[in-house]
């Protein structure tokens, strides 16, 4: 097909990409060598690259695009609030109506006493900004030792310095270090390492580790616990049920703060507005970004209960903020996304109709040879590739290479599907259609099994 492209060749902009183009989570020196998608339009749940292809995006972007590409009412309220008042600051006693009407909505939306919005401009300074908050919790509580932050191996947070050491990557630590008062627990991921366990028992096992490691901590010493109601990036690792009432459990025991990372199950991604309504937490603080504004403009923030709020705002300046904390624009949009989610009932078409059609289907393909486990809780999914299903049984090759081998022939099949080692994860859009998963799951099959004859003919089908 012959299209007419206002923008230079392909080679050429992946020519200059890789000149000066310094990629996050890329090595740089391999995408140099092989050229970078260049995508250049998207209308719904669909992506078009330079050379014409129509891809469907199975991970709405980087897990944000919930309302999908292409909506024009978000580009109008930017365009009119740049023209009104682009920017101004929230620091120093002053506000906007953007800021304003944007944390009232979301305090609006969000459970329990989650009343008070910090903003930032990412899931990574709110997360940030939770270490400040807590920490300074406890100062104010006359309790300055109580600095330590439990959270999970394998979970993800961000990736500033303060985001990448809640978060439990080790090839993330090993770049650049770990900030202190901070450790780790395991993460509750029964299909990888629940051994003869049942999931129930092993949701309990796992959620018993954090008082294990408060009482090896000290519980006096202990600020809080963060995780991912979900773990994402992790490999959409969907916890046993006994897991979160147990965490729950555990740290109204000790008193413990506890911070639900929402970035990517808030704003409806679990068929509920938030994902501690799916699994039952009630945390203190909540970090949201990425669903808040369906990616159409970069904006974060920390959801603060009534409690930790009163007590930090109470004892003066917090010393705390970003330049872009509550930038107009970023929350005018981030509205106008929450009013679309709303009047278009998007959290209702994930409950109802959606995840009920995207389950059977998804569920289905542990038919295939090559698929041990698929999962599906909302609109995020995982599946588990394995050469044993019975036995759970991880590949003998080192870990991602059978997974990445299944991505590119998603990349060659135009369906964008992630892989986290072994395991392939989608996140779609919220608005995705029935047809439009027909198409999900025809292309993820067709992948799958001209993965699976590589695998084969590789001579990789082996167990480690
Ligand atoms: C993406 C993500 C973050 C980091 O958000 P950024 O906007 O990339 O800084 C934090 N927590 C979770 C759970 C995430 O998925």
């Amino acid at each position: 097909m012959n299209m007419i492209t206002n923008h230079m060749p392909t080679a050429e902009l992946q020519r200059l990409d890789a000149a000066h183009h310094f990629h996050p989570f890329t090595d740089k020196a391999g995408l140099a060598a092989k050229g970078a998608r260049v995508i250049t339009r998207g209308e719904g749940v669909w992506l078009t690259d330079s050379e014409g292809h129509r891809i469907i995006d199975g991970m709405a972007g980087l897990w944000c695009v919930n309302i999908g590409y292409g909506r024009k009412e978000l580009a109008q309220v930017a365009a009119r609030q740049m023209e009104e008042l682009a920017y101004y600051n929230t620091f120093f006693q002053t506000t906007h109506v953007p800021a304003i009407a944007l944390a009232a909505e979301i305090a609006k939306l969000a459970p329990g006493n989650l009343n008070h919005v910090f903003f930032a401009g990412s899931g990574s300074e709110a997360n940030d900004t939770n270490i400040r908050l807590v920490r300074r919790y406890w100062d104010v509580m006359g309790k300055p030792w109580r600095k330590t932050i439990i959270a999970r191996w394998n979970g993800y947070h961000g990736s500033t310095m303060g985001g990448g050491s809640l978060g439990g990557m080790k090839p993330i630590h090993a770049h650049g270090g770990k900030i202190d008062g901070i450790e780790h627990i395991d993460q509750p991921y029964w299909w990888g390492e629940g051994g003869d366990m049942s999931e129930e028992e092993f949701g309990l096992a796992r959620a018993q580790e954090l008082e294990k490691k408060i009482l090896e901590v000290g519980p006096d010493n202990v600020a809080a616990f963060i995780g991912e109601p979900v773990q994402g990036a992790g490999g959409v690792i969907i916890p046993p049920a006994t897991y979160w009432p147990e965490i729950q459990r555990i740290c109204d025991k000790y008193g413990i703060l506890l911070i639900a990372d929402e970035v990517i199950t808030g704003f409806g991604r679990t068929g509920n507005w938030f994902g501690s309504q799916t699994f039952g937490i009630r945390p203190h603080i909540m970090t949201i970004a990425k669903g808040l504004s369906s990616g159409y403009a970069p904006i974060g923030g920390s959801i603060v209960c009534d409690e930790v709020a009163d007590v930090v705002g109470g004892a003066g300046e917090f010393f705390h903020g970003y330049t872009y904390s509550g930038h107009p624009v970023a929350c005018a949009v981030a509205l106008e996304n929450l009013r679309i989610m709303q009047d278009e009932k998007i959290v209702e078409h994930v409950r109802d109709v959606a995840h009920p059609y995207l389950k059977e289907r998804w569920e289905a393909l542990t038919d295939h040879p090559m698929v041990g486990e698929a999962k599906l809780v909302g609109l995020m999914g995982s599946i588990a590739l394995t050469p044993n299903k019975a036995k759970r049984a991880k590949f003998a090759s080192e870990a991602g290479t059978v997974g990445y081998k299944t991505r590119e022939r998603c990349f060659a099949n135009n369906l964008i599907m992630r892989h986290v080692g072994d395991r392939m994860i989608i996140a779609p859009p919220l608005v995705i259609k029935p047809e439009e998963i027909d198409v999900l799951i025809e292309r993820a099959r067709k992948s799958l099994d001209e993965a699976y004859r590589i695998v084969r003919d590789e001579g990789l089908w082996a167990e480690a």
